[in-house]
């Protein structure tokens, strides 16, 4: 899918606008610079003044004549104040409120495509997992990849494993804590290959970063669920090493992962999985599955079901597969039909939203660490605070005199924070900052 981003008003439109392209981007969609060629037109539109109500609606009108072709999606200010009225304007395909835009892309892809093969691995630096904030950093920790997963594009353009060394990674570490930053997450292409070519490894880095810097955070970006070191685990003792892991699992039919060429069967990702919840109290597991992979059997399918909800995952990220000019998956035979891909991939989605429901579910009555990173006053004038907790469940909490000292000095904070439960409408744990 071609998607074409605009927005007019505040620094805070823009500054969504680049988050939405990063999860365009990483779900495999393309965002082009010209609307005339996009398959979806998004408006991020204001409705500070009368004047900007109306540019809103004139640039509305504009994209469409431009492109009529083009689904138009509309958000923002003035979209979620006469929500009723843009829904029914000429040409408007989709409203999403500004209390949904967080989730924009995911509204955007359910409704108009399904999602597709991300290039995976991740380009370093560039995730969907993680929201890139004033308070929250990537450090590129190493690059490239030795395995072929047969999917897989990235690995191919960009060569063997080059790890960053230990006193760099440092250096970049320390000057981030100089300028405020709470949280990294160390990316890479094969996070757990780290320190391969260097002598070292990621328990060492790990190790290093906590003693040596006071980074109050640490996470990992996606990390392939194999060639982690000895006794990883025993890191997340430290409690600066957020206790949560994306783990890619792909298929959960041993057949399926075979013809990936993944270096992770079944049983190996089980025993991973229950390493670390043994270790670590609410850890969090999070994955990727790719859905309808070439041959791919209703019994396979049957079995990436059942495996799926027998390990629980807090969250998944669902895509539906794309062959990729180059890889070797790509002239694999039997390629699954879209009706097919669309079906499994609702039937998956059904199934990983009671599964984060039970997650949040858990959660209820632990006092949790949340750091504040967003703010924004509600109907009632009450202020509305999101962040995230340690294991990376999303949390809000309401506060009422907007302007009180307490308030200004929140966001930017850690609190520990206790949760009384959680939305069914937006999947967040809700809490009182203790
Ligand atoms: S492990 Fe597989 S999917 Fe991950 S980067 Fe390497 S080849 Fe790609």
């Amino acid at each position: 899918m071609k998607v074409h981003l605009k927005a007019l008003g505040c620094r805070l439109n823009e500054a969504e606008l680049e988050q939405w392209s990063r999860s365009f981007r990483a779900s495999g969609h393309d965002v082009v610079a010209e609307p005339s060629t996009a398959d979806v037109v998004v408006v991020n539109t204001c409705a500070v003044t009368t004047d900007a109500t109306k540019k809103s609606r004139k640039l509305m009108n504009r994209l469409h004549r431009e492109n009529p072709q083009s689904k138009l999606v509309v958000s923002g200010c003035y979209a979620t104040l006469d929500s009723d009225h843009v829904a029914e304007r000429i040409g408007v395909d989709l409203v999403v409120p500004n209390q949904e835009k967080d989730n924009l892309p995911q509204h955007v892809m359910d409704a108009f495509s399904a999602n597709t093969m991300p290039l995976v691995a991740m380009e370093p630096g560039e995730s969907s997992l993680f929201v890139r904030s004033r308070q929250r950093a990537f450090i590129k920790i190493q690059d490239g990849c030795r395995y072929r997963c047969t999917f897989c594009i990235v690995t191919i353009a960009r060569g063997d494993e080059r790890s960053r060394s230990l006193a760099d990674i440092i250096d970049e570490v320390n000057a981030l804590v100089e300028e405020g930053i709470k949280e990294i997450v160390l990316t890479g292409v094969h996070v757990g290959g780290y320190g391969s070519d260097i002598d070292s490894s990621l328990y060492d880095l790990v190790k290093i970063i906590l003693d040596e810097t006071d980074i109050p955070r640490v996470r990992f970006a996606s990390v392939e669920p194999w060639d982690l070191p000895d006794k990883f685990f025993s890191l997340f003792e430290n409690s600066r090493l957020m206790p949560h892991m994306h783990l890619p699992l792909q298929s959960g039919a041993d057949s399926v992962l075979r013809r990936m060429s993944r270096r992770c069967k079944t049983t190996e990702f089980k025993d991973l999985v229950e390493q670390a919840r043994r270790a670590i109290p609410h850890f969090n597991v999070t994955s990727d599955i790719i859905v309808g992979f070439p041959g791919e059997t209703d019994d396979e399918w049957q079995q990436t079901m059942e495996y799926v909800e027998s390990i629980g995952f807090g969250h998944l990220h669902i895509f539906s597969y794309s062959p990729r000019e180059g890889t070797k998956a790509a002239r694999l035979a039997s390629p699954i039909e879209n009706e097919i891909k669309k079906q499994r991939s609702r039937e998956l989605h059904a199934l990983a939203d009671s599964m984060k429901q039970d997650m949040l579910a858990q959660q209820q009555g632990l006092l949790l660490d949340v750091l504040w990173e967003q703010a924004k006053e509600d109907n009632n004038g009450q202020m509305v605070y999101t962040g995230y907790a340690p294991n990376y469940l999303k949390v809000e909490t309401r506060v009422s005199q907007p302007h009180s000292e307490f308030n200004h000095s929140l966001k930017n904070q850690i609190t520990n924070t206790k949760i009384d439960g959680f939305s069914k409408e937006n999947l967040h744990l809700q809490g009182t900052i203790l």
